[in-house]
């Protein structure tokens, strides 16, 4: 079996790089079904969602554009306020636009509720969300969420792009880490 890089601050794998393409390849199955004719483009929130996007566009069986946007949402500690400030914008111009809003992770999704009426705003065709990862028991808006990869249990999680203060994004699995990372005690 591969060894887990970081092992020592994992506490648990909750989703395997092996389960996690397997699962992309079953979105990327609906999203062509979906557009079959047309051609998405796939809007990547940097930074967690970058992984998503790159397995997404190459497991997808149809032409697609991609894009990237960065946004910051005001809050306090790991709160999402809904308050988004955008920190790099579209290069794309979206009129006209089939658009999917890929995201790494959907918590309150209160930064999403913002993002997705302000590329509405901008005279696309259609806009949808695509996520890996849903925090069900979090959700403080009804924003629907087309493409849901799993619903995860509210733990705070990382890996496959996600970070903790900029570390673990580079891991290959979504894990939960160890309470020592952050400097809790460990149970
Ligand atoms: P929302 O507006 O939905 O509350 O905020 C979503 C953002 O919070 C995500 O894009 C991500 O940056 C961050 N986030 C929420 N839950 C987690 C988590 O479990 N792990 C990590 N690494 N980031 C999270």
């Amino acid at each position: 079996m591969r060894a887990i890089d970081c092992q020592d601050d994992v506490r648990e794998v909750l989703y395997t790089e092996e389960q996690i393409h397997a699962r992309i390849a079953e979105m990327a199955r609906e999203i062509e079904r979906d557009y079959e004719g047309r051609e998405p483009l796939l809007i990547g929130v940097l930074k967690g969602a970058v992984m998503v996007v790159s397995d997404l566009a190459r497991e997808l069986r149809c032409p697609v554009k991609m894009d990237w946007m960065a946004v910051s949402s005001y809050g306090s500690g790991t709160e999402s306020s809904g308050v988004v400030r955008i920190i790099k914008d579209l290069d794309a111009d979206l009129t006209g636009r089939d658009v999917l809003i890929v995201e790494d992770i959907i918590d309150s999704g209160l930064t999403l509720t913002w993002l997705k009426s302000n590329l509405e705003s901008r005279g696309p065709n259609s806009v949808e969300i695509c996520t890996l990862l849903r925090k069900p028991s979090r959700l403080k808006s009804d924003v629907p969420v087309k493409y849901i990869g799993y619903d995860v249990p509210n733990e705070f999680v990382v890996g496959y792009g996600l970070d903790f203060d900029e570390r673990y994004r580079h891991l290959r699995d979504v894990v939960v880490l160890k309470p020592h990372v952050y400097g809790g005690e460990e149970e």
